[in-house]
């Protein structure tokens, strides 16, 4: 093997890639902070505060702009820890953005689900689990929080199982909790680490590590804690499941940890064990078979897009992920769907709070590149190939419906560029009646907060203010039938026919009644869920 050929394949290697999702305030924001202030990425925990602060002081309505705020300096962050690259990726904690964290997981190798020990899961835990599911990816449980009084650890895992339905195996096991949290007890190792305060969570925790057999810990943990942490281990070796690697790659069994990110208490050693289990970037599935990322030829494809991520830059960003091969700056690639050469001139890298222009970049990374409008959700580019196409994003069927029309006609030309933009981000799906003017549009949207991004991006963006009426539409199906004509199709009163951008015929119901119903009555039509059949 050539050097340069070790020094690549050394590089994959090293990476590791994941999203972290949870439900908001469980501490998603905290934990990302602490693992840059021991990757050594900040100096000082808080110094991404300023960002939280605003974060929890406005509405909930505000927190919408906070998340796409949020996008803005760490969607993507890259950091190394001990030698390993690691990139994260932040997800929407509300579960009507959905779709968007369904997208962010395409990219990542792995999830990390953060859990609030005193409330256990919640709401939108559950939902974005599902989405995890979906994607079948190792998932890495923390429980967060355990400096304050909370549920009790054999509760959780049991509520991780009942309420998910995941099996779990604890990792490390909480020694105490609340104000007696002393620290964690690694059950591979049987090893003890015990912490100590480092000025309040803005520095590393101290920590004092040894094996359990060890008698000085007696003394440090007193006798009641000692002996508590003994029985606990006991119950746990007959009680729990197995630490099984198989089962936990394939996403059937959920290694759990401990830990306070506040108090930087288990921060470490969960950082550690999660590198050791999870994988480097792994083969993925095209259209020519699975791509290994240890291929030299560079190919990626693009999970999301995001214009005015600055409004003085007015730039727009396609998200890519590396799947093989070696990023090179100013490198020209094959654009697989547009059938194009592109050069990838100014491409990005998010590292803790800056951006930067990345020069080489490998598989698991993430670059942003400036998109001029050319690029598409899901697009592959390839450095040779011009028909190696990954596995593509799955768009999920709107369930929420409005029509939506400008306040004054005069900004027709912004109406039609935001709502362009919105729909190519993949926020929006947009659709027209057959014989009414793109004044006039309906707009369907998977999670209802859409809406309201919808409305205040387009004031604020483009300057255009919009009436909105929601409708009653819940359900939304492609009509599939030769020689389509709308006047002999046969529907119920309560269904709408529109069409989309391709004037595809669409048709928007009420309920499950009115799909059979139409089914019925049109023999020859074939309804289909998704826009492709
Ligand atoms: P996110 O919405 O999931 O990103 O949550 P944040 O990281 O913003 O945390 C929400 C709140 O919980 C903040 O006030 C944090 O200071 C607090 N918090 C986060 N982690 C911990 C922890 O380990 N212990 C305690 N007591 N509070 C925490």
């Amino acid at each position: 093997m050539s050097n340069t050929n070790k020094s690549f394949i050394h590089e994959v290697r090293r990476r590791r890639t994941f999203a972290i999702i949870s439900h908001p305030d469980a501490g998603k924001t905290t934990l990302t902070e602490k693992f840059l202030l021991y990757g050594g990425a900040i100096r000082e925990a808080g110094s991404v505060k300023s960002r939280r602060a605003q974060k929890h002081a406005v509405s909930d309505w505000m927190e919408i702009e906070k998340q796409r705020g949020i996008s803005v300096t760490s969607s993507v962050l890259q950091f190394e820890y001990n030698n390993y690259c690691i990139n994260i990726l932040d997800t929407p904690g509300h579960q009507d953005f959905s779709e968007d964290t369904y997208r962010t997981l395409m990219a990542a190798d792995s999830a990390v689900m953060v859990i609030d020990g005193a409330k256990g899961v919640e709401a939108q835990t559950k939902k974005l689990f599902q989405v995890c599911k979906m994607r079948g990816i190792p998932i890495f449980t923390f429980i967060n929080k355990m400096d304050r009084q909370g549920k009790d650890p054999f509760e959780l895992m049991e509520e991780l199982e009942k309420v998910l339905g995941i099996r779990s195996c604890p990792v490390n096991w909480p020694i105490g909790s609340g104000k007696n949290f002393k620290g964690v007890y690694n059950r591979q190792k049987e090893l003890i680490e015990l912490f100590s305060e480092g000025n309040h969570g803005q520095a590393m925790a101290k920590t004092i590590k040894g094996d359990i057999t060890n008698e000085e810990f007696k003394t440090l943990l007193g006798e009641t804690l000692h002996q508590q942490l003994l029985d606990d281990i006991e119950l746990l070796d007959i009680a729990g499941d197995d630490f099984n690697l198989e089962q936990i790659l394939e996403g059937k069994l959920t290694p759990v940890f401990f830990g306070s990110a506040l108090t930087n208490f288990g921060v470490e050693p969960f950082l550690e064990d999660f590198l050791e289990i999870s994988t480097s970037p792994q083969a993925r599935e095209s259209n020519l078979g699975h791509i290994s990322p240890e291929t030299e030829e560079f190919s990626g494809f693009i999970f999301k897009i995001q214009a005015n991520m600055n409004p003085a830059h007015r730039d727009r960003i396609a998200f890519l992920r590396i799947c093989s091969g070696k990023f090179e700056k100013g490198m020209s690639v094959n654009h697989v769907q547009k059938g194009k050469k592109v050069k990838l001139a100014q491409p990005q890298q998010f590292l803790a709070q800056d951006r930067v222009i990345v020069e080489n970049a490998y598989p698991g990374d993430i670059i942003g590149i400036h998109d001029p409008g050319i690029f598409n959700i899901g697009d592959t580019l390839s450095e040779k190939s011009t028909e190696l196409k990954y596995a593509g994003i799955p768009q999920f069927a709107p369930e929420h419906f409005a029509k939506v029309s400008i306040k004054n006609s005069l900004k027709r030309k912004q109406f039609i560029k935001g709502i362009t933009q919105l729909a190519e981000e993949g926020s929006i799906q947009v659709y027209r009646r057959p014989n009414i003017g793109v004044e006039e549009l309906i707009i369907g949207v998977v999670g209802a907060l859409q809406f309201e991004v919808l409305e205040y991006r387009l004031q604020n963006e483009y300057d255009v203010e919009i009436l909105m009426q929601s409708l009653p539409y819940r359900y939304i199906r492609w009509i599939e039938m030769d020689n389509f004509d709308a006047k002999k199709f046969s529907m119920t009163m309560d269904t709408m026919l529109v069409e989309n951008e391709d004037g595809q015929p669409v048709l928007l119901f009420q309920n499950e009644w009115s799909i059979r119903q139409v089914e019925e009555r049109n023999k020859k039509a074939k309804l289909h869920e998704t826009s492709i059949f």
